[in-house]
């Protein structure tokens, strides 16, 4: 990714952890959790399947036409001008032409239809002239034109989809094309995670003086539920020691992974690291990038814990650029999607400090058949509007210190990566 912008160059912070070492610590250390169930074909979209599906027999399961038109023995025409053959019959999908294609003959037949035995090709109807009960071919055919072979999209016995696929339209239908009624899919990762502060309402009650309304949970919510995970709302816990390590022990009592938002930077209301160094095993980053700098990850019991910082876009960061990935892993997702990089150029300068990775909202628009973005206005870390008003993040390497109309930046945009 360093090398797709034509950014200035300038040595990195070698203080702070680099968001690639930070993702592949994390990657490390998960594993799939234990557990499957099996559902019904429906039911298991958006879900990871837990074994390989193996098809029971071809797909298509005999040879079949791709046309409609005429069955034919290729070997019954000229090899130069018209052959006239005599049609003996007709095949639909779904019932077959019970006799031979012999040579000189022609089978009338439907997209989808069994191939007649004896038959090897199929002329398109457009292509003939119907005289009575016979058809004139034209010379120009091909041997094995308008047919599916049996086997061809699936060999009996062919791994169809792997273990770790995640279950979507394409998977759902191809499933059913084997005949499958339930599938093993992994059981669901339970996600839980609450806020932290003091400052925090929960909607639906007033706002006292000084108070905002604690919105990192429903984003959480609705990332998780992008996830395909089981959510538990564990709500907003106030800025104490015991109330942090209470809600903590809870947490890890019933989940797979705990995400907490807030409280991990030096300030004087910070807890989460000094609970959580009491509590499990948990590293404490100070990541070079912006925004998001401080993270925990590590494990408190059986869970493991992401420790997001608190300002909602840093919220976003760290989960979709670290803790996604890594749910993905502990939910058995193999292999890991690919996150979309795009190029595109810069429409406008961005300034930047050289050393940390950079992630800007921004909004990509198509100029002349190439990708051009814009950073939206306001990038502070608190600024949720502009992150629904951008469509792409605009990834800043280490090395880049500002970036000047026209050059290339990498752009991952937001579909599909939550
Ligand atoms: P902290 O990391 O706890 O120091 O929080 C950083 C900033 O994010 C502060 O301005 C907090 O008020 C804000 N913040 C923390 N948690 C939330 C939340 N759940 N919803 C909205 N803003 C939050
Ligand atoms: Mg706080």
């Amino acid at each position: 990714m360093t090398d797709t912008t034509s950014c200035a160059s300038q040595l990195p912070d070698y203080g702070s952890l680099t968001a690639a070492e930070a993702r592949a610590r994390m990657l490390a250390a998960v594993a799939p959790v234990p557990g499957h169930e099996c559902l019904p074909v429906r039911a298991a979209l958006g879900r990871l399947l837990a074994a390989d599906i193996i098809a029971p027999h071809d797909v298509p399961a005999h040879d079949n036409s791709a046309m409609d038109g005429y069955a034919i023995r290729f070997d019954s025409l000229a090899g130069d001008g018209d052959t006239r053959l005599a049609v003996v019959g007709s095949a639909f999908a779904g019932k077959a032409f019970s006799g031979q294609v012999g040579r000189g003959q022609a089978v009338r037949i439907m997209t989808g239809a069994v191939l007649p035995a004896g038959a090897d090709t199929v002329v398109v109807q457009e292509a003939v002239s119907v005289v009575g009960d016979a058809v004139i071919v034209p010379a120009g055919q091909k041997a094995g034109q308008n047919t599916r072979r049996a086997g061809e999209d699936l060999a009996r016995g062919a791994v169809a989809l792997p273990a770790g696929k995640r279950v979507g339209p394409a998977e759902l239908g191809l499933i059913a094309s084997l005949g499958c009624a339930e599938v093993i899919v992994r059981r669901r990762l339970r996600v839980a995670f609450f806020s932290t502060g003091d400052e925090l309402a929960s909607i639906g009650t007033p706002l006292a003086p000084g108070q905002i309304y604690d919105s990192n949970r429903y984003t959480l919510h609705g990332l998780l539920a992008g996830l395909g995970a089981e959510v538990i709302d564990l709500g907003v816990v106030p800025d104490r020691p015991e109330a942090l390590e209470s809600a903590l022990r809870e947490a890890a009592g019933m989940a797979d992974a705990i995400i907490t938002t807030g409280g991990v930077s030096v300030g004087e209301a910070d807890f989460v690291r000094e609970v959580l160094e009491r509590l499990g095993e948990v590293r404490f980053w100070k990541l070079a990038i912006k925004p998001g700098r401080p993270m925990a990850f590590g494990k408190v019991g059986g869970a493991w814990l992401f420790g997001l910082p608190g300002n909602p876009v840093a919220v976003m960061v760290s989960y979709t650029q670290f803790a996604l990935d890594a749910l993905l892993r502990l939910a058995g997702a193999d292999p890991l999607p690919e996150r979309a990089l795009l190029v595109a150029t810069a429409a406008n300068p961005i300034r930047k400090q050289a050393g940390r990775r950079e992630y800007l909202r921004g909004r990509l628009v198509a100029v002349d058949g190439r990708w051009q973005v814009k950073t939206e206005g306001n990038q502070g870390s608190g600024v949720l509007r502009s992150m629904s008003e951008a469509d792409c993040f605009v990834v800043l390497p280490e090395d880049c210190a500002g970036v000047q109309p026209g050059d290339a930046v990498a752009v991952q945009p937001f579909a599909g990566l939550y």
